[in-house]
This record gives C-alpha cells, sequence and structure tokens, in this order.
C-alpha cells in the first residue's frame, strides 16, 4: 500500500489475470452454445456434425433462414414457438408478421405473448386489428402487453410519416 510502484504492479497483474478470466468465459460460453436440429427441434450442441436424436444433417437442410423459423413456429414445445416469436420480432422483417399474427391463436398464453411482443417491434398499421383483438385476451397480463404492443405500432407508424405507409401498404 506505501509503494505506489508496488501497488500499481499488483493493480495490473489484476487486471491481466481478470482479462484472462473473461477471455475463459467467453471461450467456455462459444463451446456451451447450443444449436437446433432443424428437423425435430431438439437442442444440440453446435458442435453435432449430425442430431443425436433423429440423426438429420443440419448441413443437408437446403431450406432458408427464413423458412427454417416459420417452421420452428410448429414446434411442440410452447417455450420454443415463444423463442421463436421472440427471435422474429427482433431479426424478423414484414415478411414474419402474418406468421406473428397466427401465433396470437396459439394455446399457450406464453406463445400469444410473445407474439404480441414481437408484433410490436415488427408490426405496421395492418397488425392493430389483431393487436387490438389481442387485447380482449382473458388474461389480464396479455391485455397489458397488447396494449403496451398497439402503443408501440402506432407511434412508429405516425413517426414514419405517410410516405412510409403507402410503402408498407404494397408489400
Ligand atoms: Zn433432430
Amino acid at each position: 500500500m506505501s509503494s505506489v510502484g508496488g501497488k500499481m504492479t499488483c493493480v495490473m497483474k489484476k487486471g491481466s489475470s481478470e482479462a484472462r478470466k473473461i477471455a475463459a468465459f467467453r471461450r467456455r460460453q462459444r463451446c456451451q452454445m447450443q444449436a437446433f436440429c432443424t428437423k425435430c427441434w431438439s437442442l444440440i450442441s453446435t458442435q453435432d456434425v449430425v442430431c443425436p436424436l433423429c440423426g438429420a444433417d443440419p448441413g443437408n437442410d437446403t431450406r432458408s433462414f427464413e423458412q427454417k423459423l416459420v417452421a420452428a413456429l410448429e414446434h411442440p414445445f410452447p417455450s420454443t414457438r415463444a423463442r421463436i416469436c421472440w427471435l422474429l420480432g427482433q431479426h424478423g422483417g414484414s415478411w414474419s408478421i402474418p406468421h406473428l399474427v397466427r401465433m396470437l391463436d396459439d394455446v399457450d398464453m406464453f406463445v400469444r405473448m410473445a407474439a404480441i411482443r414481437a408484433l410490436g417491434e415488427v408490426g405496421d398499421e395492418s397488425v392493430v386489428p389483431a393487436l387490438q383483438r389481442a387485447s380482449k385476451d382473458d388474461s389480464l397480463l396479455l391485455r397489458i402487453v397488447a396494449a403496451g404492443a398497439l402503443e408501440q405500432v402506432s407511434a412508429r407508424v405516425f413517426s414514419h410519416g405517410k410516405t412510409r405507409s403507402k410503402q408498407q401498404h404494397g408489400s
């Protein structure tokens, strides 16, 4: 403590070991990153060449990323369907809107909630009637989420102005 130079060295050493720890953590995270088999939608490791459950070879799947996502909306696990809705909200474009609207009728409440949130992210004025319907859901939570999504969509449509909305109608 009394030696400034010594303290400095100590701090730097500590810092570099922290940096090593962070780098190791990041490497571990990459190793543990998981993927989905695009045939049976089981969780698989990114290192798996073929799916250990159904034997499908992901390299042989020629469908586009978008097609795979849309197919995954039929997954038997609601948690997976909800996750795909979230992904569509984050990365999907206007092409994902009809698929998300369809998910508003999902039997699982959390899938419906994920679809509503995603529509709040990517929806245009065409989703307003569907979100208005969702805002009358039996679940209070869903009604609140739907109201938020409606506000989000309205704010976006309004800020984009009338020139953009013409374009959105065309697609
Ligand atoms: Zn599989």
